[in-house]
């Protein structure tokens, strides 16, 4: 991947959201693995955090899926917004929110949190007007700052 053209990593990672930038910060990130961390995909939030474009959201999942850690809890939009939403927390960024996260949530769920709560906040409890009329944990969601809801 590191010896690769940029213009040949866009085409791979195509159509991911952004794809040009990604494409530059895969191909520089490949290169400081191979040449700070001897090719080993670093296991830690403060080495992951030095590679370009790399933010703990990417951070922890890399530590969950890459080295099967159970200490850490992924969170991107979708999980800010629904642990809101559901009033586990309430918090304004998605750092808060992995902070808040992790006294409320139990332990064992901590790596499956990401999946479970994105595939639900992408085709149910989306962004804007969220299907709340089909979302079979609607009688125990306090839906906070839910105005409207969609079919
Ligand atoms: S009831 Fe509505 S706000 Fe609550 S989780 Fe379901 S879709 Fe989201």
């Amino acid at each position: 991947m590191a010896a690769l053209p940029t213009a040949r990593v866009e085409r791979l990672i195509y159509p991911v959201s952004f794809y040009r930038v990604k494409a530059r910060h895969v191909r520089e990130t490949c290169r400081q693995i191979l040449s700070r961390f001897g090719g080993r995909v670093p296991a830690t939030m403060e080495d992951l955090l030095t590679l370009p474009g790399v933010g703990r959201k990417t951070a922890n999942l890399v530590l969950i899926l890459s080295h099967a850690s159970r200490d850490n809890i992924c969170v991107d939009t979708h999980v800010h917004r629904m642990a809101n939403r559901l009033g586990w927390v309430r918090t304004r960024t998605p750092t808060e929110t992995e902070h808040a996260l992790y006294t409320v949530v139990p332990r064992r769920w901590w790596p499956r949190v990401n999946l479970y709560l994105v595939t639900w906040g992408q085709h149910v409890c989306r962004p804007v007007y969220p299907r709340c009329g089909a979302c079979v944990v609607s009688p125990l969601c306090p839906r906070v700052g839910v105005t409207k809801v969609g079919k």
